[in-house]
């Protein structure tokens, strides 16, 4: 069996986004991109992740072509591939239905600097215009919109987060979904006030030595 350390660690995040509320139900998918291998490990579709098993994880090339599983890929692989393909800073994605990132995706608003926080994605979480589910016309509008961001809303659906790895993506999307949050309690009671680009860019940069990172 192939990448088996990459369908350890789909199945270990998949559980986590149920155990955290990101998602609910097969809501949502997961994949790593092995550049080395030039495989893309994928969560099944429509598969229960507290269900789902080493070998349910399939692995698809960079068209989409399926090297190693007996389940059919995630609807959304079209989405995962262009999105390596695009962007080669990026090794692993997450996407989620978490309720108050879909909360505003639902209004077609992206989220703006409400909080300090927002740098996991940049200095806004962008919005990527509707198109059906599992679709090419989804893949495409995500790439003509994400540039550098690190997380974007998808109009009337959800979330992704991308990054270096996988667990990565999932911090990304648990701490957007708490600015998503927040968002939305601010706009409730009143107007938030909103960060600007140079304060954020301020932050972005101290983002890359925060924690223990060097
Ligand atoms: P899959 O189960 O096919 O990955 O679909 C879930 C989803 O969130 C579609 O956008
Ligand atoms: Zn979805």
């Amino acid at each position: 069996m192939l990448l088996t350390k990459e369908r350890k660690e789909i199945m270990r995040f998949g559980k986590k986004l149920i155990d955290s509320r990101l998602t609910t139900g097969t809501g949502g998918n997961l994949s790593i991109f092995n550049r080395k291998e030039g495989l893309i490990a994928v969560s099944p579709s429509g598969v229960d992740y507290l269900e789902m098993k080493l070998e349910d994880i399939v692995l698809i090339d960079m068209n989409g072509q399926i090297i190693e599983g007996n389940q059919k890929p995630s609807s959304e692989s079209d989405f995962h591939t262009m999105l390596y393909q695009k962007r080669g800073d990026i090794n692993a994605i997450t996407h989620t239905h978490s309720v108050y990132a879909t909360t505003i995706a639902c209004l077609n608003w992206e989220i703006p600097a409400v909080h300090y926080l927002v740098a996991f994605a940049g200095n806004k979480v962008p919005l990527v215009p509707y198109a059906t589910f599992g679709t090419m016309e989804l893949a495409e509008n995500i790439c003509n919109t994400i540039k550098d961001y690190n997380a974007a809303l998808l109009a009337n659906h959800g979330l992704i987060a991308v990054g270096v790895d996988l667990a990565s993506t999932f911090y990304i999307a648990e701490e957007i979904e708490l600015v998503a949050q927040i968002y939305y309690q601010t706009r409730c009671i009143g107007n938030p006030v909103i960060l600007s680009d140079k304060e954020m860019e301020k932050v972005i940069d101290k983002f890359k030595t925060y924690g223990q990172k060097k």
